[in-house]
């Protein structure tokens, strides 16, 4: 019900709208009605496909054998690397592979984080609804705006009107629709007529990321997990060579994080340095923690108290955190940053205690530049990408790769524009 309704609502809009395309479409005659047997291999027109396989960590594809994901690289390109941005979390992340933007500028700063108001996000709120909390453009918005039909079956963010504007197609995110109805819509949605086809798709998979969580990345669990996303991966891969647009349609399959195991024996304690009344922790202690103290007079004491007391744990003033993490120009960022060593975790002796089987399996958002556990992947495939094998590439660029793909006009992003467009075929054009 709800899909044919959100269809029939994007046809009205697109039939409002289909004037303002023609300017571009020399052989449209604006007095026909849309043609509904859709000729599609007449299109020039660029797809992407954005495939988000959430906590899929970059190694994973040696952990069990993956024949469909091995076709998809064997015919496209992979990097062996994609490095997340600052803090390495599912929200921050998604909102900068979409926006280019550090968290720092499109103001996902965490999973959870509270504004000067005190007015909480969360991603498991409505609070993920509210536009208020955007600052960045996602790609969606940018399509949109200029005349490209999009379509989300799930992104963190794609549940807001952002700048007033949601993609053509979107769906309130529900955990529960099988995964082989995502793949196989976004493949329907290639065979609406040309005007109402959105050339942006975005699908989204959270099955390994649960997995790594309760039961660690190295764990037969994951392995399960990564067989069925690699089968899903095969039944998208073979739908798109079949499809008459083959040739214009780009494949991008990215993670936003990788995973990392975790020990009980590898604990940091705060109240072990500081009276843990004396400060909030907004709703984050571990693997990065998020304080503000309560008298603010103390800010320096509680900083000094927590600094360089434990190896296994780093310790920012806002305003000090490294500048390769992009973590210091938020109104919303906490007075002091704690950040765990890749696989430690950080709490409160009470807390530890009380939860015997807390801090084991897997979590993320470490430092990035920590090591190789938070990585993710980065696999794309179509007719525009050059068929290598590159060392990593940068969730910030990716909003500008997908702008070029679809020729439209990117937004102000963080991303690297040369290091974005290299890993594109050289085209007579350019
Ligand atoms: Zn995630």
């Amino acid at each position: 019900m709800k899909i044919k309704t959100t269809l029939l609502f994007s046809f009205i809009a697109i039939t409002i709208s289909v004037f303002a395309c023609n300017k571009d479409d020399g052989n449209t005659n604006s007095v026909t009605p849309p043609d509904t047997t859709n000729p599609p291999s007449t299109s020039s027109k660029q797809h992407v496909i954005l495939v988000s396989v959430d906590g899929f960590r970059h190694d994973y594809t040696e952990m069990i054998n993956t024949p469909n994901f091995d076709r998809i690289v064997n015919e496209g390109l992979k990097a062996e690397n994609l490095v997340p941005v600052f803090p390495s979390k599912t929200f921050p992340n998604h909102l900068s592979l979409v926006t280019g933007l550090h968290p720092e500028n499109h103001g996902i700063i965490m999973n959870t984080f509270y504004n000067e108001e005190g007015d909480k996000y969360s991603i498991s709120s409505d609070a993920v609804k509210d536009a208020k909390w955007y600052q960045g453009e996602p790609i969606w918005v940018t399509a949109e705006k200029q005349n490209v039909k999009t379509a989300t079956y799930f992104w963190p963010g794609s549940e807001a009107p952002i700048q007033g504007v949601r993609p053509s197609i979107w769906k309130p995110y529900n955990g529960n629709i099988a995964n082989t109805t995502r793949v196989d819509t976004a493949l329907n949605w290639l065979d609406l007529p040309e005007a109402e086809r959105p050339q942006f798709i975005s699908l989204y998979f959270s099955i390994v990321d649960s997995a790594g969580h309760r039961y660690g990345p190295v764990s037969d669990e994951v392995k399960n997990t990564i067989g069925h996303i690699d089968f899903l991966l095969g039944r998208l891969y073979d739908g798109i060579k079949n499809h008459d647009l083959a040739e214009n349609i780009q494949l991008i399959i990215v993670s936003d994080h990788g995973m990392a195991q975790l020990s009980r024996d590898k604990m940091v304690f705060y109240d072990d340095y500081i009276d843990e009344n004396e400060v909030s922790f907004n709703g984050n202690y571990s693997p990065v923690g998020t304080i503000t103290v309560n008298d603010s007079s103390k800010k320096m004491e509680i900083y000094n108290q927590l600094k360089d007391v434990n190896p296994h744990m780093k310790v920012y003033l806002k305003e000090e955190v490294p500048a390769e993490l992009h973590y210091s120009n938020h109104p919303f960022i906490a007075d002091i940053i704690t950040v765990a060593e890749s696989g430690w975790s950080m709490t409160t002796r009470d807390f530890f205690e009380d939860r015997p089987y807390s801090f084991t399996g897997g979590t993320h958002g470490y430092d990035p530049f920590d090591g190789e556990d938070m990585h993710g992947i980065f696999i794309v495939n179509g007719s525009k990408f050059k068929k290598e094998i590159i060392p990593s590439y940068n969730t910030v660029d990716l909003y500008e790769l997908m702008c070029s793909i679809l020729e439209i006009e990117p937004a102000n992003n963080d991303g690297n524009q040369e290091k974005a467009l290299q890993i594109l075929k050289q085209t007579t054009e350019n």
